[in-house]
């Protein structure tokens, strides 16, 4: 298994209140991805669904939700996730 750099970064907020976020994640679409697709926050696979957001790409929801407490960007292309 390899390991993904940003688990460097999440592992700073492990402490986080993620009240906040939880529910903004809550917000985004489940989708269901084929068996190959790997979410490329913790590089695993994704048993049943996914969540979606709006660039296209698909983590779990426990990966997506502490990056976006500090970020409001996709961690693999930068675009912009929430916009008020
Ligand atoms: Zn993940
Ligand atoms: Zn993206």
């Amino acid at each position: 298994m390899s390991s993904s750099p940003l688990n460097v970064s999440l592992n700073l907020v492990s402490n986080h209140d993620h009240s906040s976020c939880v529910t903004r994640v809550a917000g985004l679409p489940t989708v269901s991805v084929e068996n190959d697709v790997i979410c490329l926050v913790c590089m695993e696979g994704f048993r049943r669904s996914a969540k979606q957001i709006p660039c296209g790409h698909v983590f779990h929801a426990d990966c997506i939700a502490p990056w976006l407490s500090i970020t409001n960007s996709c961690p693999l292309c930068r675009n912009i996730v929430f916009r008020s």
